[in-house]
């Protein structure tokens, strides 16, 4: 029998860097057998976005049909809009071995955690508020006002850090990028999982 791919939820106010992370991992890896899962929004694309790459772009109307045909293995309302993770964009992964990524709020996270106990859940949080802050004012080209309210926002998601199983703060990038490497293949490695991968490997070693 081969082995059940895990989901590894991943959360973070944004700033964080949890998309650089998981790219990073994915670049670093390069075999195979980790994938991401790409989400249904109702939030309009920002430049450089590609539908089906980033994010598949649906309307309200039709991110709602997908509720009521249950497609949706996770959903929420982040700020306004509609998130949500399709069954179809986990299970195929998942049944060929493969673990899978999703980069989703708190909210997902604790509905993922519900449906799929096995699942990992990894916080990353930033080094400092004034870091945070640094990271949020982007270029220079925003009001003070429209900083203060992404601070809000990165201060309710994060409030929610003591749900999530690990919690990897990205101060420097490649400490976080190797406690990621490190929380994954711990997983890897577990008996449970590494049974099931050389079940032919163990029945010739104990015959
Ligand atoms: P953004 O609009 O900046 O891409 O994402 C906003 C927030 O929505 C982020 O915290 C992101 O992790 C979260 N998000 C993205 N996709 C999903 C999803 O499928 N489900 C949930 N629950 N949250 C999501």
């Amino acid at each position: 029998m081969s082995a059940i791919g895990t989901l590894y939820v991943v959360s973070a106010p944004s700033g964080a860097g949890k998309s650089s992370l998981i790219k990073a991992y994915l670049e670093q890896q390069n075999d195979k057998l980790t994938g991401v899962s790409v989400s249904h929004t109702t939030r309009e694309p920002r430049p450089g976005e590609e539908n089906g790459k980033h994010y598949h772009f649906v309307t309200q109307d039709e991110f709602k049909q997908l509720i009521e045909q249950q497609a949706f293995f996770e959903w929420a309302e982040v700020f306004g809009n509609f998130y949500g993770t399709s069954k179809l964009a986990i299970d195929e992964q998942l049944n060929n071995g493969i673990d899978v990524f999703l980069d989703i709020d708190w909210q997902g996270a604790r509905q993922v955690k519900q449906a799929m106990p096995q699942s990992k859940t990894i916080f990353i949080l930033p080094p400092s508020k004034a870091e945070l802050e640094r990271r949020l004012t982007g270029r220079g080209q925003d009001s003070a006002e429209t900083i203060a309210k992404r601070m809000d926002k990165a201060q309710s998601e994060m409030s929610h850090f003591n749900e999530f199983d690990y919690v990897i703060i990205n101060d420097d990038f490649d400490q976080a990028l190797s406690d990621m490497t490190a929380i994954l293949r711990a997983e890897r490695t577990k008996q449970t999982k590494q049974a099931k991968k050389y079940h032919n490997l163990l029945q010739d070693l104990l015959a």
